[in-house]
């Protein structure tokens, strides 16, 4: 398989690159094919701006950029920048992706932001058509059939990041890249690969850290993604609104991740439902706190790895 491992942190000594190093290392011994964009050491552009689509706005309303037309113009015609038209070229070749960053501020460092927002451009990854008109995504798109895995570190401990945590559950502070970010574009998202309370973490304690990186990327062909609902798997209403009777008096984020007794509401409304998000999905852990804790699911295939 192929795996594009998408990589930002600043310093090549860092723990983050150890972990990449280990992680690349344990692919290829694998037997898998492992390509890379270390964003830093590219110097990758990471702010999205008029200078990308200088032509495009050229041709546009009377000389006024619209972002998402410029992106997708370019991309049809084939004149998008060289450094985002390399990345293309990378993420068509790869059947799964690697995100891989310190948690900073809650979510990636700005040059990994940068790279979604210049590289997923309009047409390849947002308003994808199916030959019907209807727009692709949140399970299905233009990214559908790969995989995505964030490898991600924190300075906070476990329990903070946990289900009563102060900084939220780590699921929910990922959620912008599971499932607005992966899921959206069709990709299929796995539990992520946190090491909790980085900042703390010894030598000694970093080979546990770096096998559970391995086993956790010998298992990415085969982990159970994230049970997230897809659009049109049946769940959602016309206005995209959860089906009443689904995760009835419920709210939050949590509700988009099906239930194994969430029978289909209503048939699917079109035949993108085949994504592996679908049902079957993981069951209950048997370590779930409740049978309120509608998060279990996802969060039991999740890696912690704490700083010893
Ligand atoms: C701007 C910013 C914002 C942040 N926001 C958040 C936030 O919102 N939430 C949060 O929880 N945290 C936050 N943090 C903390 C951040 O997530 C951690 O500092 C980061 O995850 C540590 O990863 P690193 O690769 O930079 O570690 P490094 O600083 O490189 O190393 C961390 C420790 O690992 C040790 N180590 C063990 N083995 C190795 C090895 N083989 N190679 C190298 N080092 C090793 C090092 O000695 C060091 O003690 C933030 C930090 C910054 C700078």
């Amino acid at each position: 398989m192929n795996v594009l491992w998408l990589f930002a942190h600043p310093e090549h000594r860092s723990l983050n690159a150890a972990l990449r190093d280990d992680g690349i290392r344990a692919l290829r011994a694998a037997g898998h094919e492992v390509r890379q964009s270390d964003l830093y050491a590219m110097g990758f552009k990471a702010v999205l701006d008029a200078d990308d689509y200088a032509d495009e706005q050229a041709r546009g309303d009377a000389g006024r950029l619209l972002v998402g037309d410029a992106q997708e113009d370019a991309w049809r015609a084939g004149t998008v920048r060289p450094d985002i038209a390399a990345e293309h070229e990378k993420l068509a070749w790869a059947d799964a992706l690697i995100v891989h960053f310190p948690l900073w501020w809650f979510g990636p460092p700005a040059i990994l932001k940068g790279w979604f927002d210049r590289v997923l451009v309009q047409g390849l990854a947002s308003k994808v058509k199916d030959a019907e008109g209807t727009t692709r995504r949140y399970g299905d798109g233009g990214l559908a059939g790969k995989r995505a895995m964030v490898v991600t570190s924190v300075g906070a401990r476990e329990a903070s990041f946990g289900t009563r945590g102060i900084h939220g559950h780590i699921d929910e502070v990922l959620w912008p890249l599971h499932h607005g970010t992966f899921f959206y574009t069709g990709m299929a998202p796995l539990p992520p690969f946190v090491v909790y309370g980085a900042d703390r973490l010894t030598r000694e304690a970093y080979p546990q850290v770096a096998s559970g990186l391995a086993e956790r990327l010998r298992g990415l062909w085969t982990t159970t993604p994230l049970p997230y609902r897809p659009e049109r798997g049946g769940d959602y209403d016309e206005e995209l609104a959860l089906r009443p009777e689904l995760a009835a008096g419920e709210r939050g984020l949590s509700i988009h991740s099906a239930e194994p007794d969430d029978a289909p509401a209503h048939p699917p409304t079109s035949p993108h439902t085949h994504s592996p998000h679908t049902r079957p999905r993981v069951g209950r852990p048997s370590d779930s706190p409740g049978s309120g804790d509608r998060g279990a699911g996802l969060r039991a295939e999740g890696a912690a790895v704490r700083a010893g």
